[in-house]
Formats: structure tokens, sequence, C-alpha cells
């Protein structure tokens, strides 16, 4: 076993490709995008993605790019603050924190370390998958078609893998019913600065919109609002005009985003899904990350779970021969099993306590919040977290309010 084609140069892909590049593999990677897709919000670095990132050695470079950030405030329609919560709440653990990196710095340092015998290809695709007694023989969009012993499905929550080797996205795909786009906004000399904040405003209806601080001169929006399914990603105009019907009656910055959203080279729209598969490998064909398990944004562990899952299956593929990978696939679903069934979970009304529906719902949330930080129950809150040594799963799925996927 030493050739492997990874499809889906993202975040777990990318890692996957750099460990057994480290391990000796020979690494083919191929993406559909024509280059690393840059975007996407923040990426918390205060729980397991910063351990794995550190054995990887890209900590410390991670650390170099953390994004300025002081808080997230809710404020309502005409812009005014209605709760905030610090990055010093709760001993640093609130749901904002001063350790968050760009999802788009974490992918490109990734990508940028990869090794010598990593070939990376972009704007292509797999096209057919077909197992034989040699391996698994792969016929690309645009390159010749080749034999690996391994092909990987790292292509995200759509992935084309899974449909090509495991049946429809339909079988497997669970919609949450909201749906969210995202972009990155140029400031201009009339743009308001969010002032290292990130700004949720919630209007009646479950719709979100949010900008918090990016790169220097960005902030990175996001536009969530009620549905399961949307148009086509090949009719553009048809999911811009669906943008401006949902958020046509909302107030604060919204005129303004749905005319930059035109012209942002990031621009994403996509359902709010979780996929669940029974199981994640068949033959040679194995999937890591959102085409296995995606959780879907509101578990904030979309970015730990891909970076685990890569280190457990770069562990189990150690040393295997053909005789034993389907034990070694195994052992990494044993140990990736629990870990993205817990993720998955949600308590009830997750949904709408990020997107509440009513006026009432609106004001209940932020009152919560408000008292969340009264100082009886912060300090309770701070404790418990210092006691469990990290933040809560709740709290760390909580720091992905703002956050969402592809
Ligand atoms: C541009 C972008 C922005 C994101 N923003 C956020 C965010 O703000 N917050 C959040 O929580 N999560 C976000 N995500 C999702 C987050 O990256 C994942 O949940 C998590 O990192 C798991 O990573 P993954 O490797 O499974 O998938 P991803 O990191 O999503 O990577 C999948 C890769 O596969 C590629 N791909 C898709 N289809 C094919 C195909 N047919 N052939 C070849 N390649 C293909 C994609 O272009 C992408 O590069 C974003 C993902 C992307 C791609």
């Amino acid at each position: 076993m030493s050739r492997v084609l990874i499809v889906g140069a993202g975040i777990g892909g990318d890692a996957l490709a750099l460990m057994l590049d480290r391990a000796g593999w020979d690494v083919t990677v191929v993406e559909i995008a024509p280059e690393l897709r840059a975007g996407g919000q923040t990426v918390d670095l205060r729980g397991d993605s910063r351990e794995v990132l550190n054995r990887l050695g890209l900590l410390d470079e991670c650390l170099l790019h953390l994004v300025d950030q002081r808080g997230l405030a809710w404020i309502d329609e005409s812009g005014e603050r209605r709760a905030a919560m610090p990055v010093e709440a709760f001993g640093g653990q609130g749901f904002v924190s001063s350790e968050e990196l760009l999802r788009t710095d974490l992918a490109r340092i990734i990508h940028a370390a990869s090794g010598p015998r990593t070939e990376h290809r972009f704007d292509d695709t797999v096209a057919q998958l077909t197992e034989n007694a040699h391996g698994v023989h792969v016929t690309f969009r645009r390159h010749e078609s080749e034999t690996f012993d391994l092909v990987v499905g790292a292509d995200g929550t759509h992935s084309r893998v899974r449909s090509l080797a495991f049946g429809p996205e339909s079988d497997f795909r669970h919609p949450l019913g909201l749906a969210h786009a995202w972009f990155t906004l140029r400031e201009t000399a009339t743009t308001p600065s969010v002032e290292g904040w990130s700004l949720m405003c919630n209007a009646v209806g479950a719709r979100v919109i949010g900008a918090r601080p990016g790169h220097p001169g960005e902030q990175e929006v996001g536009l969530t609002f009620p549905a399961d399914t949307l148009p086509s990603r090949k009719d553009a105009e048809a999911r811009f005009a669906l943008l401006e019907r949902v958020f046509a009656d909302t107030g604060w910055r919204t005129r303004e985003f749905l005319d930059a959203s035109r012209s942002a080279a990031d621009f994403a729209l996509d359902t709010y899904d979780q996929i669940h598969v029974d199981r994640w490998h068949r033959g040679r064909v194995v999937l890591l990350g959102d085409s296995a398990w995606c959780a879907s944004p509101l578990s904030g562990l979309g970015t730990a779970l891909a970076l685990q899952g890569a280190e457990s299956l770069a562990a189990a593929l150690d040393g295997a021969v053909p005789d034993d990978l389907e034990q070694a696939l195994d052992a990494y679903e044993r140990e990736m099993r629990p870990r993205t069934t817990a993720a998955q979970k949600m308590y009830p009304g997750r949904v709408r306590s990020y997107a509440p529906r009513t006026r009432r719902g609106i004001a209940t949330m932020r009152f919560v919040m408000r008292v969340l930080q009264t100082r009886p129950i912060a300090a309770l809150i701070t404790r418990a977290v210092a006691d469990y040594g990290r933040a809560p799963a709740a709290i760390e799925s909580d720091a992905a309010l703002l956050q969402t996927t592809r």
C-alpha cells in the first residue's frame, strides 16, 4: 500500500495528505476548485484542533494569524447593542475567543506544509471509481485515469466520492432547516467598522445577519435563514434573488451586505445539514470529515473532527497491507465514531436558540445571554469550565454561532 488518492484539498484532505506523506506514501490530492478554496469564518484553537496542529508542528504558525477579536455582540435592526459577551467572559471560554484564525489561513498553512511526495491537481475531480484486484481504478474529469491503493473522500458535505461509492446524497443528508450565505466584504471608506466585535442581528422569521472581523480591511459576513433546499448552484441569479426576497425587510446593514454579496469572490450559499453514513468505508474507498459525518456548523466542531479524523486514519493506515486494510479502516471508525456521534447530538431547541422565530424568542435569547453573564452565574460557569479543563461541548458548540459550512 503506497499510493493514495485524496479527493478534496480542504482541512481534512490536506491534513491527511501531510500525515501520509510523512509516513512515506505517494499522495495525490485532487481538488475541484481551480485553486485552494478561500473563505469561511473562524476556527477556534481552544479545543482539539490545537492539539492536532501542535503535533503537526503547525500551531506556532497558526498563532501568528489570530483574528483580533473583542467578543460577540447581539444588536437589533437599528444597530443598537442589546447584549454582549466579551472574549474574557467565563475565564476566556465564552462563545468567541481571542484564539481564532480564519479558515482561509488554516487551510493555507496546512497546504503550504505539503510534503515532497504529494501532488495537488486543481480544477479536476473524480468521474468514476472501479475497484479491482489491484486497487481502485479512477477516471478523472481532466487527468488520465490511474489506479490507486486507496481512495479517500475528503470532499465535504456534498461529497462526490460518497455519491459514486456509497449512494446518492439523499440517503445520507439530514437537513436542519436553515441555510446560510457567507462571504468576505472588503471595507471602503464608508463601511461601518465592527471594531473587533462579531455582530449578530436576529430578525423575526429565524433570520440572522452577522458581520465579524476578518483580515485587516475585511469583514466576514453571514446571512442565515430557514430553508431545506436551495436553487441550483449553477443558477447564481436565482440564489441572489432568493436572498433578496428573504432579507427584503430586515434592517441594520442588510442592504449593504446584499449588494456586496454579488461581487464577493468567495460568496457561498448552502444548507445546514448533517451527514449520517452507517459505515465509512467500502472496500478501498474511505470517507473523512464532512463527507462522512458532517455535524453541521451548529456543532462548531467540523474542523476539529476533520483534523482528528485525519490523524486517526493516518495512524490506522500506518504499515497497513491490503490484507488488513479492512481492519485498519475499522480501527479508524471505532476511534472516530463516538466523537462524531456526540458532535451530531444537538440539545432540543438548538436551532431555535440560534435563530429564534419571533420577537419574544429574540428578546428571550438576548435576556438569557445577559443573565448568563451576571456575576453569580458567570462565576458558576467559569468554575465549571475550569474544572472541566476546557469549554464544555455546549459552549464549544455555541462558539460556532457565526460560523458555517460550505
Ligand atoms: C470555502 C469553505 C468555507 C468554509 N467555511 C466554514 C466556516 O466558516 N465555518 C465552519 O464551521 N465550517 C466552514 N467550512 C467547513 C469546514 O471547513 C469543514 O466543516 C471542516 O473543516 C471539515 O473539513 P473537510 O475537509 O471535511 O471539508 P472542507 O474543508 O469543506 O473541504 C472539502 C474540500 O473538497 C473540495 N471538493 C468538494 N467537492 C469536490 C469534488 N467533487 N472533487 C474534488 N474536490 C472537491 C472542496 O472544494 C473543498 O476544498 C468551510 C468549508 C469551505 C470549503
